[in-house]
């Protein structure tokens, strides 16, 4: 079929497959003409939570192709249809699938819904077959909703302020309209919901089903992601509903590290913002990354999710047999170093108070919309240097997927 994308508000319901495999290709690619990570701890095997796009996508990528590593990633994607795509994580997991099994690297996915049992005792069974032991779990998910695995109840994360409502500006990255938006806070339930899907609960629950299947090494780490951002996104996102499960994903590092029989250690990554499907549903956030793009761009200290988790695992970690981190005070590793940094973020804030300051006037040059645009466009495999009018298979498999 020829595939076109289709927009709707944040999201592009269609995804095109040679877009998606020149993606991942490429950032293959980057890691390949680098070389390899010294891996002295001998990471072998890694579980991705959450790795068919953005962060996790990059993290399984330089497992793999940087350190060496086989990978088994679990993921909630929609497989095609005839006449219907898959969603981009679909696609992106069959090509990198692909790859890494032509290059010898063991690659398995599990589609499913992480927060269920059910899924958590399908990878074990997976890497049991195997005979394998886990030394690095990565959870990266990014989701609207959890359902308990326990109670059965569904909470929704939502992304609002707390305690008060915040006016602020955005930018529809499609048209490059600014305009202000009103966002109500979040009444304490939903603070509490949004803590339930995106805190620390199930990351925990995932490290304890492993323990207790006894598939993690000794002395096996587990990452999880995270955000700080600036005053200008504060009110919407640290001290927001989101920023609240931030909070408990970073407690939660420490208690996994306190209570494994496994000698494991649990750290928390502060990542740049960047475009990817989760952040674009942010309000806010997409005026904030077309400034911070255009600044970062300009200083030549830009990254993706790939450079940003390449430098991560090749720079911050010293992998010897005692793994030693660069760590922040509170024990977290921060690739948002050059985002926070004060030079870009004082250009950040004087571009955007001079927005802020008239709309109607503003100066489109002092932002990377485009850049946005094209970042955005990408995650779905769109915008790339292909011929859009050709007829295409939606139908693409995964290898070994369950
Ligand atoms: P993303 O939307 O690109 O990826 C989300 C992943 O979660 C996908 O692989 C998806 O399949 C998986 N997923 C969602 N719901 C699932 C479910 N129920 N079961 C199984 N898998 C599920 O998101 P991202 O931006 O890469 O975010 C990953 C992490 O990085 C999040 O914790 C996010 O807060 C953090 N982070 C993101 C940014 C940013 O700017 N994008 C910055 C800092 C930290």
């Amino acid at each position: 079929m020829v595939i076109k994308p289709k927009i709707k508000g944040f999201i592009c319901t269609t995804a095109h497959p040679k877009g998606c495999l020149m993606n991942v290709e490429a950032q293959i690619k980057r890691v390949q003409l680098q070389s390899k990570i010294d891996n002295h701890s001998k990471i072998n095997n890694v579980l991705v939570v959450g790795g068919s796009t953005g962060y996790g996508l990059a993290s399984r990528i330089v497992s793999s192709f940087g350190l060496g590593a086989n990978t088994y990633n679990v993921c909630l994607e929609r497989p095609p249809k005839e006449g219907r795509t898959a969603s981009p994580g679909w696609y992106n997991t069959a090509f990198f699938e692909k790859k890494a099994i032509e290059c010898s690297f063991g690659a398995q996915t599990i589609i499913g819904d992480c927060f269920s049992d059910e899924t958590k005792n399908e990878a074990i069974k997976l890497i049991k077959k195997d005979k394998v032991k886990i030394n690095m779990v990565i959870y990266s998910v990014a989701s609207p909703k959890r359902v308990d695995p326990e109670s059965g109840t569904i909470y929704k994360s939502s992304l609002k302020p707390i305690g008060r409502s915040v006016e602020s500006v955005t930018i529809n990255p499609n048209t490059a309209e600014l305009s202000k938006v009103n966002i109500d806070p979040a009444p304490q339930e939903e603070i509490e919901n949004t803590i339930k899907v995106m805190g620390g609960e199930d990351w925990k629950r995932w490290i304890d089903f492993l323990e207790k299947a006894n598939v993690l090494s000794d002395g096996f780490l587990t990452f999880s992601y995270s955000y700080m951002g600036p005053e200008i996104t504060q009110s919407i996102y640290r001290q927001g509903t989101i920023g609240q499960a931030k909070l408990d994903l970073e407690k939660t590092a420490q208690l996994i590290t306190d209570n494994n029989q496994k000698n494991g250690k649990a750290i928390v990554v502060v990542n740049k913002a960047l475009v990817t499907h989760a952040s674009s549903a942010i309000p806010i956030l997409p005026l904030y990354v077309c400034i911070l793009y255009k600044v970062m761009k300009e200083k030549n200290c830009h990254e993706d999710c790939l450079d940003q988790i390449d430098r991560f695992l090749r720079n911050k970690v010293k992998w010897n047999l005692e793994n030693s981190f660069e760590m922040d005070d509170n024990q977290m590793i921060r690739m948002d170093d050059l985002e926070m940094s004060k030079d870009v973020q004082s250009e950040v804030k004087r571009r955007w108070d001079n927005i802020e300051k008239d709309l109607e006037n503003a100066d489109l040059s002092l932002i990377d919309q485009e850049g946005y645009l094209s970042d955005f466009l990408k995650l779905f495999g769109f915008g790339m240097d292909l011929d859009y009018e050709e007829d295409v298979s939606e139908m693409v498999e995964i290898q070994k997927v369950f």
